[in-house]
């Protein structure tokens, strides 16, 4: 095994940890905006509004011309390539309006999950052939972030080693080629939350993910400190007839990041997962108020927890924008507060820590 290696010259070290260290800065997560064309016409479908571009571009619209407080929560925002290049009525570039918002645009670059031949209904995500053209061009088209999705199932069986191993290698290619173009990766390993297993089940599935992943990480020579975690929360099967509680869940989540994730690594961004707003939001406020060693922010990456109510309240008509966008404000705020109440409340423990060794020294 060699062991020679080269890590990105300084600057760039630099540029990717401030990149990352922003994106988690206290308080603040991610808006998963990055449905691909189909997936938000499942959404729209909800709502009976028509997938047309017009449509998505609409919505799209509603979410980044929100009020400019929606920054105080919401640091980056990951788009579709279609909505990258998108515009507001005004003709404003969507990555401008971001911008001028101080919030950092961020973009998913893989191309789908595609299945695993000869395994129990695995897949692996595609997307790496391209990817030092696109991301290069990205990069120059204003995001300074990316993502790539890898699904792993639990079942009987599953996840496999083969799933396991293909997964957590094609998740390091992937990092390491964002780095190479100066774009933060974000790692999503999510183990879905289909299936009637039990909390521990998923908590030792994740862990072995989770391990799979940093050895191929390192493997790779992808520099940590310029990357982030997106990982499921540790939730038992949908479909288990046990319920934990938020208490379980964040032991099980802190518990199994403490055994696996480096402390170089700046943030966790979790994604919701098919979890309920409500649930993913008292789930992330459990976890971040679980005591014990948690050397990495703590924080969200949330699709369906941000947007669900969003959604609903626009129902795609020109004259409930404004009631969509309250709702994104609201949201974002109890996301914020879910992760900020923690960091507040040790911040002014140690400021009166300080102040008491400044009285008595
Ligand atoms: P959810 O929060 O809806 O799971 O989506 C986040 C995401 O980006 C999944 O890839």
């Amino acid at each position: 095994m060699t062991t020679y290696f080269n890590y990105p010259p300084p600057e760039l070290q630099e540029e990717l940890k401030r990149i990352a260290n922003a994106i988690v800065a206290p308080g603040k997560g991610i808006l998963a905006a990055d449905e691909s064309t189909a997936t938000i016409g499942k959404r729209f479908a909800d709502i009976s509004t028509e997938n047309t571009e017009d449509n998505r571009r609409k919505y799209r619209q509603l979410l980044f011309t929100t009020d400019d407080a929606v920054s105080n929560n919401i640091s980056g925002v990951i788009l579709f390539h279609e909505t990258l290049y998108q515009k507001a009525d005004d003709g404003t570039p969507f990555v401008e309006l971001l911008k001028k918002k101080n919030i950092i645009p961020g973009i998913k670059v893989d191309k789908g999950v595609v299945p695993l031949f000869g395994s129990e209904g695995e897949g692996t995500t595609q997307g790496l052939d391209d990817l030092d053209k696109r991301c290069a061009q990205y990069k120059k088209d204003g995001c300074d972030f990316a993502k790539w999705r890898c699904v792993l199932k639990i079942g009987k069986n599953t996840p496999s080693y083969q799933a396991i191993l293909e997964n957590a290698n094609v998740l390091a290619r992937y990092a390491s080629i964002c780095q190479a173009n100066g774009l933060v990766p974000i790692v999503e390993p999510e183990v879905l939350p289909d299936g009637d297993h039990d909390l521990d089940r998923a908590q030792k599935v994740t862990e072995t993910v989770l391990a799979a992943v940093y050895k191929a990480l390192n493997d790779h020579h992808v520099y940590l400190e310029g990357t982030l975690l997106k990982p499921n929360m540790v939730t038992a099967g949908q479909s288990c007839a046990t319920k934990f509680s938020p208490e379980d869940v964040a032991k099980a989540t802190v518990t199994a990041l403490q055994r696996t994730v480096p402390a170089a690594v700046p943030g966790v961004t979790f994604l919701s997962g098919g979890q309920t707003e409500e649930e993913a939001t008292v789930h992330l406020n459990a976890i971040n108020a679980f005591p014990g060693k948690k050397p990495w922010a703590l924080t969200f990456s949330f699709g369906r927890a941000l947007q669900a109510s969003v959604l609903r309240a626009w129902k795609g008509k020109d004259e409930t924008v404004k009631a969509g966008q309250d709702e994104l404000l609201k949201r974002a705020k109890v996301r914020f507060l879910a992760v900020f109440s923690v960091t507040a409340l040790v911040y002014f423990a140690n400021l009166l820590k300080f102040t008491a060794l400044l009285i008595l020294t």
